[in-house]
């Protein structure tokens, strides 16, 4: 394994306002490159006390940024995406080094982190309210205004384009921000936040909390807090939303998923079973939107496996740092251990046939966190893999007989973040685009997701919307004001 340039990461200090704490009341905790299972740095834990700092800087940063003319927060945010771009190769190799994804993957994560800031700028001077109708005696309008200070937890897989999404949002309308960052994977949010400082972004404006689970948990808690945008799984989601109850704040969830991927027999198979491979490639499985079920019509679901067999063989698994590796390690040793655990109890449960991976490779990859890239057949409808959210390279293959069967079982998860269909049949590809519970619905491919796409989850995946104008609601409130135009006549409209 290649060394990783540790060189490249940043100070990993707090930002709050404009100082940096290289201490924190939580402690420190390492960083672990998950190739080699070595540390890299270690970097300051946030607790409450620094949470509080955090929130104090956000709220006194407030007015400044939330009067400021939308033109010049448009200028800003720009510059702050453009800043971005001119940093792409070491930002892309932070999220190598922090993650274990492969460099060939990490380097476009940029140009989607900065489509995220350059297309939010657009809103900046167009976010406003309207007129209402309410008769001739009184004039109502309402205002769009921001909602003060937003706590932003992020999660760790591809934690630059997960902050970009959210604090591009966050900030276009005026809010400030504090977001705490994960703690598997803390740097590429705070050389995020250097940026947007370096871009000329007012102090406060962004703090960084790096830290875990308790400065999460102080960080829903603060009174100061006026929003919650969590990222993350729906187990964790569960105890965020429990801690805002206690404030009373709105939360909006992005959450995990197990999103299903149907062939049918008039689809491209070639290209669906390289959309289904993308569930594997890349982040080793563990995004929050992979196709990850895979659901196959009959009379081609043997084909179907023959071609994800022999791709999957192929899939160059290696060094993140080589250029030419499509797939590395999962990102923690509890995150192997975990899905070994999934695995070898599907194996013994008999839930699917396990056709290809299913193992920990050995040799140059031992040290690391390294899963051969697994295929399950026939998975059993009711098992644990076909339904739970497994975060590894492991994909759960059914087949169908027909298409109310295949939305059935496409509906029948408690999940509903994305869904994606191949066939091309343009009456179906409609039909059951609209039938499919999920926020986002992919016919016949995936490239790419432009920030104006609204994306956002269905039943347990999570409520709220990032992305397009919807993401811009999604982080400001709307305020009416009545103001009476008719004579007055003792505090009474005549
Ligand atoms: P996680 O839930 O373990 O952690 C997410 C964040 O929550 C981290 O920053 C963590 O420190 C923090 N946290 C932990 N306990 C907390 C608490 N009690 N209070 C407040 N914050 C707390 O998730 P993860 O392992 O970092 O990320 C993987 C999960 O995120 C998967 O389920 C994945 O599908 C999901 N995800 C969803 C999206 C989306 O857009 N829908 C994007 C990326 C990841």
């Amino acid at each position: 394994m290649l060394e990783p340039p540790i060189n490249q990461l940043p100070v990993p200090d707090l930002i709050i306002g404009s100082a940096r704490l290289s201490d924190a009341s939580g402690g420190e905790r390492d960083h672990i490159y998950a190739a080699t299972g070595r540390v890299t740095r270690s970097f300051p834990l946030a607790g409450a006390l620094e949470v509080d700092a955090a929130v104090r800087e956000a709220r006194a940063a407030l007015s400044h940024w939330r009067m400021m003319p939308g033109r010049e927060r448009a200028r800003l945010l720009r510059a702050l995406g453009e800043a971005v771009l001119s940093h792409a190769e070491e930002l892309a190799a932070i999220q190598t080094i922090e993650t274990g994804a492969p460099i060939s993957f990490s380097n476009g994560f940029p140009e989607v982190a900065a489509s995220h800031f350059l297309y939010n700028a657009g809103w900046a001077d167009k976010v406003g309210g309207e007129v209402v109708p309410v008769g001739t005696s009184a004039f109502d309008y309402t205002m769009e205004e921001p909602y003060g200070v937003v706590g932003a937890i992020i999660p760790w897989n591809a934690s630059l384009i997960a902050a970009s999404q959210v604090l591009a949002p966050i900030l276009t309308p005026g809010n400030t921000v504090v977001m705490k960052p994960p703690e598997l994977a803390p740097f590429a949010s705070l050389r995020l936040a250097e940026l947007a400082l370096e871009a000329g972004l007012p102090p406060g404006v962004i703090n960084v909390v790096t830290g875990g689970a308790e400065a999460g948990e102080s960080l829903v808690r603060h009174p100061g807090v006026s929003k919650i945008h969590f990222t993350g799984s729906r187990e964790t989601a569960r105890q965020v939303l429990a801690a805002a109850a206690e404030n009373i704040v709105p939360v909006c969830l992005e959450l995990g998923g197990k999103s299903p991927l149907l062939v049918f027999s008039d689809a491209d198979l070639m290209d669906a079973a390289r959309q289904a491979m993308g569930a594997v490639v890349g982040l080793s499985g563990q995004g929050c939107a992979l196709p990850t079920r895979v659901l196959v019509e009959k009379e081609v679901y043997s084909r179907l496996l023959v071609i994800l067999k022999g791709l999957l063989r192929r899939v160059a698994v290696g060094d993140p740092l080589e250029p030419g590796t499509q797939m590395g390690p999962l990102v923690s040793a509890q995150a192997c251990e975990r899905v070994l655990a999934v695995i070898e109890r599907a194996r013994q449960e008999q839930d699917g046939n396990l056709l290809a991976g299913g193992t920990r490779m050995d040799g140059p990859f031992g040290d690391g966190y390294f899963i051969a890239p697994t295929i399950f057949s026939d998975v059993a409808e009711e098992s644990a893999l076909a339904r739970d959210e497994i975060f590894g390279p492991v994909l759960s293959v059914m087949s169908f007989e027909r298409e109310e069967d295949a939305i059935r079982m496409a509906n029948s998860n408690p999940y509903g973040l994305a869904a994606y269909v191949f066939t091309n049949d343009l009456r179906r590809a409609h039909r059951v685009g609209a039938a499919l519970e999920a926020g986002t619905v992919w016919i016949n491919g995936m490239d790419q997701m432009e920030p104006s796409m609204p994306f956002g989850g269905y039943k347990q995946s999570g409520y709220g919307r990032l992305g397009g104008r919807a993401g811009i609601r999604e982080f400001t409130r709307s305020k009416n004001v009545w103001l009476p135009v008719g004579p007055v006549n003792g505090g009474r409209l005549l």
